[in-house]
């Protein structure tokens, strides 16, 4: 898909009331970030030369009517970014935003309208920072604004409804993509061009929206949102440096070398299979983890769980284990125990294991 420009733009916040009041519907802030769901392609059937994030979140309102009925909704355009450029800096504007307007009284839950490429992301930070149980839930769209049949429209009428039921309240951070409800934790991108993108796999989805109506079939185990230590204002401008490496076939110690030699905190590692990796990278995380340099196991498999010891010796080499965050999550995560001070294997085991 055709890259909108890299540079990120923080637009002031723009407040606009956009549906007409009614005491009776809840209040739903929609804060947009850009995206396909803001894409724009020259013609109707165009689906992959578009440019992300050039869309007004006051148009991708105009486009959904029907959003008048199910809330009153005031929106603000926080950035205009495709999320494949997302900035650690947006992630600290955005969950300082989101918990302000919750903590106002005047805000009964937040959508998020964000590119598809990064939202596991974002939605998971999100979820271990956001200090409220109020609803938040992020939405996208695989086709930009201009396609026939683009998907944004209901997309964010089924985010905001869902943000808006009392069902929602308590769930951490959500995620409505393709009529589905997703937690936070466990939704992962799986395709490049279905409409039908999101799945949270070996684990499903929370429940679906279908008609205007919620359905929750199940409700989120580990603590996420008030029930975290996380706190986005104590990492401050400095985010730990953590970063992804893969294991394969003839894979090398290279990069983890020039990792160590930059000074980074934490790596973690997309293994093969049960999260084993190659011998050669192996002995450079030992090394590393020796030094200091926290190592997480995860897997690039995309579905199932990374044991403690089954494919490495993690207590020898002073390892962690991911479980079932894939190796994108497992970096937020590992960012966030860092900076809250987590750093020897067993305190971040713990943390691997509760959240
Ligand atoms: N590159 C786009 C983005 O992540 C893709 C999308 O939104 O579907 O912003």
């Amino acid at each position: 898909m055709a890259a909108a420009s890299a540079s990120l733009t923080i637009a002031a916040m723009n407040t606009s009331t956009t549906t007409s009041t009614s005491s009776a519907l809840p209040r739903i802030a929609v804060l947009a970030t850009g995206g396909t769901i803001a894409g724009a392609a020259p013609d109707a059937t165009n689906t992959s030369g578009y440019q992300a994030g050039v869309v007004g979140v006051g148009q991708l309102l105009a486009a959904v009517p029907s959003l008048a009925t199910v809330a009153n909704v005031q929106a603000e355009q926080v950035a205009s970014v495709d999320s494949k450029d997302m900035a650690l800096a947006l992630w600290t504007t955005l969950s300082q935003r989101v918990d302000t307007l919750l903590a106002s009284g005047e805000i009964d839950g937040v959508v998020i309208t964000h590119g598809t490429d990064t939202l596991e992301e974002t939605a998971y930070l999100l979820h271990l920072t956001v200090k409220s149980s109020k609803p938040v839930v992020l939405t996208a769209a695989m086709r930009p604004s201009s396609a026939l049949s683009a998907d944004g429209p209901l997309n964010l009428l089924n985010a905001v409804t869902v943000a808006g039921s009392a069902q929602a309240k308590g769930q951490g951070v959500l995620v409505a993509f393709n009529n589905r409800i997703h937690s936070a934790r466990d939704v992962v991108k799986t395709s490049t061009y279905a409409v039908d993108a999101f799945h949270s796999p070996e684990i499903g989805a929370l429940g679906w929206v279908q008609d205007g109506r919620v359905e929750f079939q199940r409700a989120v185990v580990r603590p996420h949102t008030t029930a975290t230590p996380f706190a986005i204002a104590s990492i401050g401008a400095q985010w730990p440096d953590v970063e992804v490496v893969t294991s394969y076939a003839g894979a090398s110690r290279v990069a983890v070398d020039a990792l160590v030699a930059a000074g980074v905190k934490g790596i973690v590692v997309a293994g093969t299979g049960n999260g084993s990796i190659h011998a050669t990278l192996q002995t450079a995380l030992a090394e590393a983890a020796a030094k200091g340099v926290a190592i997480v196991r995860s897997s690039r498999v995309g579905s199932g769980h990374v044991m403690r010891n089954g494919a490495a010796s993690d207590d020898a080499l002073g390892f962690v284990t991911a479980g079932t965050l894939n190796p994108y999550k497992a970096r937020v995560l590992l960012m966030l125990a860092l900076a809250s001070g987590h750093t020897t294997p067993a305190a971040l085991q713990n943390v691997f294991d509760t959240y």
